[in-house]
C-alpha cells in the first residue's frame, strides 16, 4: 500500500493514481494525513477489503510530507560505515549519534529551498521510517511490526552552523526551513521483496554524488528502533531518518556545497524520488 499527502488530504495512491481516503471511507478515516497512524491497524484493515473508487492523476508538484505533524523526529548519525569514514569517526559500536531535525524544516517532496546567507549547504540522502504503532522497549525482532512504512528523506544540512561551537550542533544546524524534504508518498513494508535492502542515489544537476543500500547501514532499521526504543517511546506518526551513505559535499576534496540554481535529486527504490531546487535568499 501507498499513502500519500495530497494538497493536504490522506490518499491512496493506486497504479500511480490518487483516491481520496475520507471519500472512499465515507468519512470512516479523516482526510488528516497525521491522523492516520493513530489508527494504523484499523485503517490497513479497511484497506485491505475496501472496494475503491477509481483514482485521479495528480502533479506530484502538489504531495505534501506523508507524515506532516509528527511528535518526534529521530535522526541517526554515522549509519554508515563509509559515510563515518569519510566524515573522520570512529564506528558507532551501542548506538549511533543522534539528533532531531524540528518539525518546522518539514516538507513534501518537490520543493524551492532558500541557502542560509554564509552558509555552505549540503546534501544527506536517508529513508526515512514512519511509525504505525507505538513502540516502547520492543525488540529487532518485532521492529518491523510497528512500523507503518518508508519514504525518501534528505537531511540537508548547513555545515558551518552544524559544526562550530564547543560541541557540534547537529539539530539546529540541520533544521532551516525546508531542510527535511520527505516524500513522494509511504510505501509499507510489504511492497518490498526485502525493505531492509533498498538502493539509495543522490544526484546535483544530474551528476550522481551518492548511491549506496540501506543494507549497508551500521544499525538496520529494526535494529536502530529497538536501540531508541530502550530510551524512548517511538509513537504513530513519528519520523526516524536513518542516516546517510559517503558521498555528501563537505567530505570531497575540495569541499562542495550547494549553490543557487542547483537541483538535488534523492531517489531509493521501490518508494520514490525527492526534488529540492536551491535559491539565494532574496
Ligand atoms: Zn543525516
Amino acid at each position: 500500500m501507498r499513502i500519500a499527502n495530497l494538497a493536504g488530504r490522506l490518499a491512496l495512491v493506486v497504479d500511480g493514481l490518487a483516491v481520496d481516503v475520507e471519500q472512499a471511507s465515507g468519512g470512516l478515516f479523516s482526510a488528516d494525513p497525521q491522523a492516520v497512524y493513530e489508527r494504523w491497524e484499523d485503517f490497513r484493515r479497511w484497506e485491505a477489503q475496501a472496494e475503491l473508487p477509481p483514482g485521479i492523476a495528480f502533479d506530484p508538484a502538489h504531495l505534501h510530507a506523508p507524515a506532516p505533524a509528527p511528535r518526534q523526529i529521530v535522526a541517526a548519525g554515522l549509519n554508515y560505515r563509509d559515510h563515518a569514514a569519510e566524515a573522520g569517526f570512529a564506528l558507532p559500536d551501542t548506538m549511533p549519534p543522534v539528533f532531531t531535525k524540528f518539525a518546522s524544516s518539514l516538507t513534501g517532496p518537490v520543493t524551492e529551498v532558500t541557502l542560509p546567507p554564509g552558509g555552505h549547504t549540503d546534501w544527506e540522502i536517508e529513508l526515512v521510517v514512519v511509525i504505525g504503532t507505538r513502540a516502547h522497549h520492543v525488540t529487532a525482532d518485532a521492529a518491523w511490526g510497528h512500523v507503518a512504512g518508508l519514504t525518501v528523506g534528505q537531511d540537508i544540512s548547513e555545515r558551518i552552523t552544524q559544526l562550530e561551537g564547543p560541541a557540534p550542533q547537529f539539530s539546529l544546524g540541520k533544521s532551516f526551513p525546508g531542510f527535511a524534504p520527505t516524500g513522494p508518498w509511504l510505501v509499507t513494508p510489504d511492497e518490498f521483496a526485502d525493505p531492509g535492502d533498498l538502493e539509495l542515489r543522490g544526484t546535483v544537476n544530474g551528476e550522481q554524488v551518492q548511491k549506496s543500500r540501506t543494507s549497508d547501514m551500521i544499525f538496520s532499521v529494526p535494529d536502530l528502533l529497538a536501540r531508541l526504543s530502550c530510551v524512548m517511546p517511538l509513537l504513530p506518526g513519528d519520523l526516524i531518518f536513518t542516516g546517510t551513505p559517503a558521498g555528501v559535499g563537505v567530505a570531497q576534496n575540495p569541499q562542495r556545497q550547494l549553490a543557487p540554481g542547483d537541483e538535488l535529486v534523492s531517489t531509493i527504490e521501490g518508494i520514490g524520488e525527492l526534488r529540492q531546487r536551491f535559491v539565494a535568499q532574496p
